[in-house]
């Protein structure tokens, strides 16, 4: 099929490029995640079912999700080409969109580094919780894997070996460096840029940020319940503190006050922002 491209409507490109793809490389093994070019990007975009997107993308141990953020990150596949060819091959719908959402996350966090600059890399708003956290160098268990939680252990593992950590994972490690540790979020992102073979000055520190909340109107945090509930209780049925001393073994409202020292109501509401001046 030729394309006139001087002519060719989105959708003709669209059609054109999937059938581009599906005619490249057919048949060929799907090499691991991080490693070749182009011609492995296309493997590994080849190779994606959005449909169980939706329903997967959260979840740490079924991992509906793509793959594709290094080749992203590094330029090899463009977000559009991915958008294109995902709604040529599955059709607009309830996966497409959100997988489509979450492309446009990375590009929005590339526009507000456009925008901001270097800035992204320090506090772009007040948090809105109280904050203990001073740069240093981060502590032993954390740098080793063996902080005594195989939820963060595994995924800290995982970052190492393999430089790579779910994106559920990386909110629950951020979350917890931040709120549990106080450690301040830079030192956590560093760490990351250092390992992720994605590392992103952008979706990275604003990623980080939107967990602490100098990005967003409240913190992000998580609890047990969660952990079990998007790891089919795989981490806590091999943790050592499950049984007792587990940090995140709460309710939320619980953790709020535990945390930051206001209920869950004054966290919706902007917390500090709105005059909340309570500490830890
Ligand atoms: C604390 C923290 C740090 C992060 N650091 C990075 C980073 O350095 N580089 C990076 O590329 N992503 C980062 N992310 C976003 C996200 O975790 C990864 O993009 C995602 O895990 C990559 O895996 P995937 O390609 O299988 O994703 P999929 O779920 O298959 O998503 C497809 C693509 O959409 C984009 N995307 C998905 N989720 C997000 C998201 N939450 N924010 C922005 N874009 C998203 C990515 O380009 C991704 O490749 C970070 C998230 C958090 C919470």
């Amino acid at each position: 099929m030729k394309l006139e491209t001087n002519h060719a409507t989105r959708a003709e490109r669209a059609a054109y490029l999937a059938g581009a793809l599906e005619g490249l490389y057919s048949g060929e093994a799907v090499p691991a995640a991080t490693i070749g070019g182009r011609r492995a990007a296309i493997a590994r975009l080849r190779q994606f079912d959005v449909t169980r997107y939706g329903t997967t993308r959260n979840h740490v141990t079924k991992r509906g999700i793509s793959f594709l953020s290094p080749y992203i990150r590094h330029g090899v596949l463009a977000l559009a080409e991915i958008r294109d060819y995902i709604l040529t091959r599955f059709g607009a719908g309830r996966d497409t969109t959100k997988y489509i959402n979450e492309l446009a996350w990375r590009q929005f966090w590339q526009l507000v580094y456009a925008e901001y600059g270097n800035r992204i890399h320090q506090d772009i708003e007040p948090p809105k919780v109280p904050r203990n956290g001073t740069r240093r160098s981060l502590p032993d268990d954390i740098l080793q894997a063996t902080t005594g939680l195989v939820c963060m252990d595994e995924s800290l593992r995982e970052l190492y070996r393999e430089g790579y950590m779910h994106n559920h994972a990386r909110m629950w490690f951020a979350a917890y460096l931040q709120h549990w540790r106080g450690e301040d979020w830079r030192d956590g992102a560093e760490l990351f840029y250092t390992h992720l073979l994605d590392g992103d000055p952008a979706s990275n520190s604003l990623s980080w940020q939107w967990v602490g909340s100098t990005f967003s109107h409240k913190p992000y945090y998580f609890n047990r319940q969660n952990v079990e509930k998007f790891s089919d209780g795989e981490y806590c049925k091999r943790c050592p503190l499950a049984s007792g001393g587990c940090p995140f073994d709460a309710t939320y409202e619980q953790l709020a006050r535990d945390l930051f020292g206001m209920s869950q109501e004054e966290l919706e509401q902007g917390g500090q922002r709105r005059g909340q001046q309570s500490r830890r």
